[in-house]
């Protein structure tokens, strides 16, 4: 029988490859982004309360009411957007089916679809899924801004979409409030709509603000707002995310996502929603971070590498082209094998493998883990 594949370029993704080579050497792994360290303890114990008093069957198709709520609440606090709870929040399997399902409701064969690059590796498989032709724009190196000529260039009467990452994986890159205005005019007055990754919305540096674009009335009102509890609560497995997006776009929008999952877990939804009351819990998490990534950085200091500045995210860039002129790809997996720490080429984030000598690690790890793996580093 010949299968004829729909995604014939596309092989395993780069996270499952690294994470099995860190663990086939047993190399200390910040490859894949991930916590390494326990939930909030009340968190397990409200998933637990849940699930023991009965909530264990489908949860509505838009989420559970207490939930919409919450995240309309804490949107209307942080960004000072109003979001109807029930007709323009839903409730994802994670921000990965959200950003599928965002795609797929507005994306028709021959649409294009504005990628920024390094682009995160679900973005592109779900614009060819749905007929839509990718439009590459790349961020600029060493310090990955966007030049919004090339945007503005890119640009044709195709355009159904952009789609932003902020702040941004892998680069640590965070949009301004320059970028903000550039946007606004360059979408003014035409049909382009915005899918916006904001998983990372919480862990934000050096007291820069996060450029939600609920914030922007003129952005919100043709933006699909993508975020993940993932990120948040250090809870990456548990695979719940959400779209606030207005209601006719939040409407097509659930007209996928009722038949991608239908619904998402019930009692982590509820547990979710009682837990989001403790703000700090989202409210500290910058600080947080920012300690990790400040140790991390002051743990390497003394190695051959070079940082790339990282404004937010779990995640940092250092350039290593003073150790070595192999490709990013050959030098991480030299470096998971024969050093015993595992990070991510981001030229895979590229259509066309662009390399600039640059490796992605994730901080995201008990200060112990760090320590072991900068020790590591400062031998090469
Ligand atoms: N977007 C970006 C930029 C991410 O880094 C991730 C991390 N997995 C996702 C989306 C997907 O989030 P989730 O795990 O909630 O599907
Ligand atoms: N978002 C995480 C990262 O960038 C992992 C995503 C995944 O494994 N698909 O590392």
């Amino acid at each position: 029988m010949k299968i004829r594949s729909k995604l014939p370029d596309v092989g395993i993704t780069i996270f499952t490859l690294m994470s099995a080579l860190a663990a086939e050497h047993e190399a200390i792994n910040l490859s894949q982004g991930f916590p390494d360290f326990d939930v909030d303890p009340d968190l397990l114990a409200l998933v637990d309360k849940y699930m023991q008093s009965g909530y264990n069957q489908y949860a509505p198709m838009q989420g559970v009411p207490a939930l919409r709520e919450m995240i309309a609440e804490k949107t209307q606090q942080l960004y000072n957007a109003v979001y109807d709870p029930y007709a323009e929040i839903t409730i994802t399997s994670g921000a990965t089916e959200a950003l599928f399902a965002a795609i797929s409701a507005v994306v028709h064969p021959g649409d294009e679809v504005i990628v920024i690059e390094p682009a995160f590796d679900c973005y592109v498989p779900a614009i060819t899924l749905n007929g839509g032709v990718p439009v590459f724009v790349k961020l600029n190196f060493p310090d990955y801004h966007i030049d919004w000529d090339d945007v503005q260039a890119a640009i044709s009467s195709k355009t159904r979409l952009i789609i932003l990452n902020s702040p941004h994986n892998p680069t640590g890159a965070v949009l301004s409030d320059e970028d903000i205005s550039a946007l606004k005019r360059i979408v003014e007055d035409t049909n382009v709509l915005i899918i916006s990754d904001e998983v990372y919305e919480h862990i934000i540096f050096d007291g820069l603000v996060h450029e939600s674009m609920a914030r922007h009335p003129e952005l919100a009102q043709r933006s699909f707002v993508i975020s993940s509890f993932g990120k948040t609560y250090h809870t990456t497995g548990w695979k719940i995310g959400y779209c606030l997006a207005p209601e006719p776009l939040s409407a097509e929008f659930q007209r996928v996502h009722q038949f991608l999952t239908f619904a998402s877990n019930t009692p982590i939804q509820f547990a979710y929603a009682e837990f989001m009351q403790k703000k700090d819990a989202y409210l500290e998490l910058a600080k947080f971070y920012q300690k990790k990534r400040d140790k991390f950085l002051a743990l390497i200091e003394t190695s051959r590498f070079k940082a790339v500045p990282c404004k937010g995210t779990y995640f940092q860039m250092l350039d290593y082209a003073s150790i070595s002129d192999e490709s990013d790809i050959e030098f991480s997996k030299r470096l998971t094998i024969e050093h015993g720490v595992a990070s991510i080429p981001p030229s895979v984030f590229y259509h066309d493998n662009e390399d600039h000598r640059v490796l992605r690690f994730c901080f995201a790890k008990k200060d112990e883990t760090l320590e072991r793996a900068a020790e590591k580093l400062c031998k090469i």
